[in-house]
């Protein structure tokens, strides 16, 4: 491909940033600030982006999914749950393919047309998982970070070490093994990372530093071709009050909860909700300025078959 492509991805979950907690209430905030926020960003910029919802915020707020999908974006699957202990990579495979044929379906059913890409909670998969997608009718994954390093700051980063040998252009995988090319597997669009992670938590907690980052990705795209793919949440557009309760433990060591919990929480706080747009529609504006597409994870995966047709 020789156009400069750059996909915008966005998580859709009810999980609260400053409570750190999935949250209900944090939904709201999400469906009737976070979003518009960034759908209005977007139009501006003639973006047209991919939106990966869990289940439980689609239930609560299915007319949220149906507006995205309206506006052109593509509505994927970001699982049933963002519950930290029904990780993919935890779960036993009929477990994973229910979870999965239930996204789906609920996901088809709100906006009346198939649903193909999916991106798994935490960014948790295990190396069979391609098959699994694939029984599910999926046809696009964006699960997995190639070269992306900070993997020891986050959840089931011991399996996460897969990123470090995963290809770094989007690739079809092998069903054995996601993390490596195939030609039986699902299509897979790796989140850009050059070390680094090229996100929202990132770009909001060190926008020097992903400055940087960025750059180097697009010397990468202009030598060899490689898209852009940057991944972001509306829940880092609200503006959502703390409610001054303490932090919750999830890991079991005092170290990985300092490292895990506290310290992350610490990080992941900054430059949160409006704050946050600015910088958005820096990095926006880099990718206007130096002509790149805008895609969505299936015209990746068309464009894909396209080039590769016979
Ligand atoms: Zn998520």
């Amino acid at each position: 491909m020789s156009d400069r492509t750059v996909l915008i991805t966005n998580d859709v979950e009810t999980t609260s940033i400053v409570n750190h907690r999935l949250d209900d209430g944090t939904a709201r905030y999400v469906v009737e600030q976070g979003l518009p926020r960034l759908l209005d960003l977007y139009a501006s910029h003639g973006v047209r982006a991919t939106f990966f919802f869990t289940g439980r915020i689609a239930r609560l707020y299915p007319d949220a999914v149906r507006r995205v999908h309206s506006l052109g974006h593509e509505v994927g699957s970001h699982g049933l749950t963002h519950e930290v202990d029904k990780a993919f990579d935890t779960m036993p495979r009929a477990m994973q393919l229910d979870h999965l044929v239930q996204s789906k379906h609920l996901l088809e059913d709100i906006v009346g047309s198939d649903v193909v890409a999916f991106r798994a909670p935490a960014l948790r998969v295990d190396k069979g998982f391609a098959a699994v997608l694939k029984e599910a009718g999926f046809l696009i994954d964006s699960s997995v970070a190639s070269q992306r390093l900070d993997m020891f700051f986050s959840f089931g980063s011991l399996g996460k070490l897969n990123w470090l040998r995963s290809p770094r252009h989007a690739y079809l995988t092998s069903s054995a093994d996601i993390y490596r090319r195939g030609t039986d597997g699902v299509f897979e669009v790796p989140v850009s990372a050059f070390a680094f992670p090229y996100i929202g938590t990132f770009m909001r907690i060190a926008p020097l530093l992903n400055r940087t980052t960025r750059r180097l990705l697009h010397l990468e795209a202009m030598a060899t071709g490689r898209q852009f793919v940057f991944l972001t949440h509306p829940n880092e557009f609200i503006d959502e009050p703390r409610d001054g309760n303490a932090i919750d433990r999830r890991a079991k060591s005092w170290l990985a909860y300092l490292m895990g919990d506290l310290l992350r929480h610490a990080l992941k706080v900054r430059n949160l909700g409006a704050q946050a747009l600015p910088l958005l529609e820096h990095e926006l504006a880099f990718f206007d300025g130096y002509g790149y597409k805008y895609h969505t994870c299936s015209d990746l995966y068309n464009q894909y078959l396209n080039t590769h047709a016979q």
